[in-house]
């Protein structure tokens, strides 16, 4: 059997290792994508736009804030990650 104080240092080791990747994990999951990853423009593509897609925010007139595309994009713009809101979803 180790001693305590190895025991303990595996242990401050091991969970200091252990919040470092869960950061890690965390900050890229919360990153999102480059608007020419999802090929965003910004005007719509058949009808179809960023008003009326459920990951879409409205931030101010004429703005807005999407869950996976960066930065601000307009209600009027439109990327392949387009989904249209669902009756009753309440987005
Ligand atoms: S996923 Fe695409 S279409 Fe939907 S709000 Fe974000 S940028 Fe606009």
């Amino acid at each position: 059997m180790q001693p305590p104080s190895i025991r303990r240092r595996t242990f401050v080791v091991g969970t200091s290792l252990g919040v470092a990747l869960l950061a890690a994990a965390r900050h890229a999951l919360a990153a999102k994508a480059q608007k020419a990853d999802f090929g965003y423009r910004p005007s719509p593509k058949d009808g179809k736009s960023c008003a009326s897609c459920r990951l879409f925010t409205a931030t101010a007139p004429g703005k807005g804030s999407c869950a996976v595309v960066e930065g601000d994009v307009s209600p009027s713009g439109w990327c392949m990650a387009y989904s249209p809101r669902q009756r009753g979803d309440g987005s």
